[in-house]
């Protein structure tokens, strides 16, 4: 049998460590031998990074805007470690912080559901997407701690220098404040975001926040997300037989716990902060958590939710057997060329990603895992095998199905 062909490259974004290892395993092993892999190759690890000034960073999302799909590896953040270990010219800043201020995307997390790793709510029978506002809020908030008696104000000066006021306290003693702000822009691309999303993967879309309590903040939101599906979606959602519905984010926790999964979840930053990790701890492992950044015009950059597994890298340096997950990143380049799949009208390349996930959840409900599974699965064959011997595990499985 020929090699599938691809019309248009993808964005392919190499990383850090462990996983970086793990990449070239997975296209040598699980790609390489049924694509005819068209990518435009973008070196984000941190040497490259350092030895580029971070330009390839830069590169790599705007050749995303520009080839509409990404695929990247996970990345060391900089630390004074880090520099310290890479003897960088600089501390780096995120480049996932930089694709998505580049992309102005918003991140959808989902996690990975197979026999044997059971949800720690077992009625979770299908996955939860969690959609977190990326901008603003309590992450860019000016505070003050208060010494004394006085009274703090919101103070807005506009262009022409006029002021308006709002009273925050009158403090009676010592006490503290905050300040903080979002723009209609950033909520208008987090709503499209969402709305494109949840047609694109006929989900129901949840959003929830605190517009009772907060009548002017937590309300714009509301409002903006409103009129934006009433305008532009409700036919689609309509036609789809999905549905939007706003509820108050205590309400929504309930009605989440309850639920059996299924839907997509967005949350203001603070609460999709906070809940991601609710969510990925009840799923199970951040070895199965998937990740996509969508930008408001859709173009999609995929990951894994995981970082670069430092510890297994050490280990793996140092000649030691490893147990990795690859399952994640693998879930990242079956998404990415999905999407391409979709976006090209290829459908072999479409069927091929379909192939290569149900290997991946074969061979786990065979018994074959990685360590971090085998440690939870409930499956009476699980067994722990090597970072390698998994792979290997899921290319026989890919054989049969091709
Ligand atoms: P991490 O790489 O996510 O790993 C944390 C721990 O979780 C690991 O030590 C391992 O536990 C477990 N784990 C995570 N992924 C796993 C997998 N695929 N298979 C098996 N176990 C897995 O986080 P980190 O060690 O805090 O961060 C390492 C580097 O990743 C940092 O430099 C950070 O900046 C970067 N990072 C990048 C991204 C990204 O690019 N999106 C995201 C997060 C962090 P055990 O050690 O107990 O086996
Ligand atoms: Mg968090």
């Amino acid at each position: 049998m020929g090699k599938i062909v691809m019309k248009t490259p993808i964005v392919e974004m190499d990383g850090d460590e462990m996983t970086r290892i793990i990449w070239k395993m997975i296209k040598d092993e699980l790609l390489l031998p049924f694509i005819d892999l068209k990518t435009e190759y973008y070196d984000l690890g941190l040497e490259n990074r350092d030895k580029t000034d971070d330009q390839v960073t830069v590169d790599s999302a705007n050749a995303t805007k520009k080839l509409g799909v990404a695929v990247k590896c996970a990345t060391i953040t900089p630390n004074a470690a880090r520099v310290e270990e890479y003897n960088l010219k600089q501390m780096w800043k995120s480049p996932n912080g930089t694709i998505r201020a580049i992309l102005d995307g918003t991140v959808f997390r989902a996690p990975i559901l197979v026999k044997g790793i059971d949800p720690h709510i077992p009625h979770w029978t299908k996955p939860i997407t969690i959609a977190r506002h990326a901008y603003g809020d309590i992450y860019k908030a000016s505070e003050m701690k208060i010494d004394g008696p006085g009274k703090a104000e919101l103070v807005f000066t506009d262009a022409n220098g006029n002021e308006v006021r709002e009273l925050i306290h009158e403090f009676k003693g010592p006490g503290i404040i905050q300040g903080m702000h979002n723009t209609d822009e950033s909520i208008k691309s987090f709503a499209y975001s969402c709305f494109n999303f949840a047609i694109d993967t006929k989900q129901d879309l949840w959003f929830a926040a605190k517009d009772t309590i907060s009548k002017k903040y937590d309300h714009r939101f509301k409002d903006i997300f409103a009129e934006i599906y009433e305008n532009e979606f409700k036919n689609k959602f309509a036609e789809l037989g999905i549905s939007y519905n706003y509820t108050l984010i205590d309400d929504v926790v309930a009605r989440v716990i309850r639920s059996d999964g299924g839907f997509i979840w967005a949350c203001k930053n603070y609460d999709g902060d906070v809940m991601s990790d609710m969510l990925a701890t009840a799923f199970g492992s951040l070895g199965m958590m998937t990740s996509v950044l969508v930008s408001p015009d859709g173009k999609y950059e995929y990951e894994a939710a995981h970082g670069t597994v430092q510890r297994h890298y050490y280990l793996h340096r140092e000649g030691k057997p490893t147990s990795t997950n690859s399952v994640a990143t693998i879930y990242a380049w079956t998404g990415a060329l999905r999407k391409r799949g979709e976006l090209d009208g290829t459908p072999e390349l479409c069927a091929f990603a379909d192939k290569l996930e149900k290997a991946v959840i074969d061979t786990i409900e065979s018994g074959v895992m990685t360590g971090d599974l085998a440690s939870i699965s409930t499956l009476p064959t699980a067994h722990k095998v090597s970072t390698e011997e998994f792979i290997a595990a899921i290319r026989t499985a890919l054989e049969k199905l091709i």
